[in-house]
């Protein structure tokens, strides 16, 4: 079951995620001893100093807090880790722009790991930028 999988952190960013891979640094994560199902049902405070902890015991000697605020501002610019790169295809019904996302498979992922992307999407699968309109 996907939420017994352990959590990782990047060792250079410290993203906090189930992937293997660090999206944003492309290096291999580090595994933490959390389960993402545990993860899921921590506040984020806690989290956040879970992230502090495992910044200073798995992570010590590869971690950049300038990396990870390249990383935070790169976030911000997509919307979450995974955004447009599999809508760049698709178009809006509504207004023609091409300026879409996907919102399906791993931003639902996202949103279950608290990334801030919420399920009142889930049975959408493409978020138009320009107008807003999901579909
Ligand atoms: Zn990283
Ligand atoms: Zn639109």
């Amino acid at each position: 079951m996907a939420g017994e999988r352990p959590m990782k952190i990047c060792p250079k960013c410290a993203l906090f995620v189930m992937n293997p891979t660090c999206a944003f640094c492309k290096v291999p994560m580090v595994i933490t001893d959390i389960t993402a199902k545990e993860s899921l049902h921590m506040p984020s405070k806690q989290r956040e100093e879970l992230i502090n902890h495992y910044i200073e015991t798995l992570i010590k000697d590869t971690y950049d807090p300038k990396i990870r605020e390249e990383r935070e501002e790169w976030e911000r610019n997509q919307g979450s880790p995974w955004a447009s790169y599999q809508g760049a295809k698709a178009k809006c019904p509504t207004c023609g722009s091409t300026n879409v996302r996907s919102i399906s498979g791993a931003e639902r992922g996202a949103s279950i790991l608290g990334l801030g992307i919420f399920s009142n999407k889930i049975n959408k699968s493409f978020k138009c930028n320009s107008c807003g309109y999901t579909w």
